[in-house]
């Protein structure tokens, strides 16, 4: 079993690759639940959505987000009944989000929401949210909290960021599942999502990063940095706010208290070397997932790395290192 942990549109465009190259059946995906959201009255999990529909084979691959070819037509009346609508959702995406709202509202908790949801659209992976309380990422700025939403999507994150928190995390407990995937897994992978807004909150919820510290399985991640910035978004931004560099060494502490493998972008090769120094298990490859077979491709090569005890990127350090 190959267990991801992912946010929304940079794990989507991973686990795209990853669902071509193994069966989606052996697929346990764990996801963010931070950036969830009350909109119009219902509750909105945009990164539970991006993986159920790429999974589905449903994402809309021009907008990273909600569903192919959707229409917008209840967005543009709500526009016209005077409602906010920065936040944009197609009509069958709303769909999604008005099934989920009325499960919730039986009182079934979020995992057996997105099982059914997922069921319904044929999606053979497990899909499990990070928890199922409810936790809100925060991100404080000179204007005042925000949630990552308003931050992100509303106002475009043009905000200086002051500090990122997350409320209602001492309160949350994995989803059930989530321990357990991660503890017997062949391999664990950490898509290049954000890894302060996307992995951040899934780390921060207490049992996870124990479980990853105490998994025997591989523990692998593709770096969502390139150089000193983001490929999109605000991870080098929010990364600068938490202290840490922008850089690969940046996303390597992160993840260093259970991280095995590293994989980076050729372009990053000379700074792969230098993080080879501390004994982390670092792989180059094209991490620009533009194309499907630039997906499928990461996707190989970090099943292969995983699979393999010891990269020729290290096998060569190794031999500096005794010269
Ligand atoms: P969000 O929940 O929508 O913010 O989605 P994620 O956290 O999953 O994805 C955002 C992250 O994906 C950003 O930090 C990007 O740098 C990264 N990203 C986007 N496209 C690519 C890509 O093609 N390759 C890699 N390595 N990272 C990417």
């Amino acid at each position: 079993m190959i267990v991801v942990l992912t946010g929304g549109t940079g794990g989507a465009k991973f686990v795209d690759g990853l669902r071509q190259v193994i069966p989606s059946k052996d697929l346990t995906i764990i996801v963010n639940t931070g950036d969830d959201l009350e909109w119009w009255g219902l509750y909105v999990s945009p990164d539970l959505d991006s993986i159920t529909y790429v999974l589905a084979g449903l994402l809309s691959k021009e907008r990273g987000w909600g569903v192919k070819g959707d229409t917008f037509f209840c967005l543009q009346a709500m526009g016209d009944l005077g409602e906010p609508i920065w936040f944009h959702t197609g009509d069958r995406d709303l769909a999604v989000h008005l099934l989920r709202s009325k499960l919730l509202k039986q009182g079934k908790t979020l995992s057996e929401v997105s099982a059914e949801i997922a069921a319904k659209m044929g999606v053979q992976a497990r899909i499990l949210p990070m928890s199922n309380a409810r936790v809100e990422t925060r991100v404080e700025t000179p204007i005042g909290e925000l949630s990552f939403e308003e931050y992100f999507v509303q106002r475009w994150y043009q905000d200086p960021v002051k500090s990122i928190r997350f409320a209602g995390i001492e309160n949350a407990g994995p989803a059930p599942g989530v321990v357990d995937a991660i503890m017997s897994a062949s391999v664990v992978l950490l898509a290049p999502s954000n890894p302060v807004t996307s992995i951040g909150p899934i780390l921060a919820v207490p049992g996870i990063t124990e479980a990853l510290k105490q998994t025997p399985a591989l523990v692998a991640a593709v770096s969502p940095i390139i150089g000193n910035s983001a490929i999109s978004g605000p991870a080098g931004i929010l990364m600068a706010a938490q202290g840490l560099p922008v850089s690969i060494a940046g996303v390597a502490q992160a993840y260093r208290e259970f991280l095995d493998l590293l994989v980076v972008d050729h372009r990053d090769a000379k700074a792969a070397e230098e993080l080879r120094q501390s004994g982390l298990r670092v792989h180059c490859a094209n991490t620009i997932m533009g194309t499907a077979d630039e997906k499928i491709e990461l996707a190989r090569q970090i099943l292969s790395q995983a699979e393999s005890p010891a990269s020729n990127e290290n096998a060569a350090h190794a031999g500096s290192d005794l010269s």
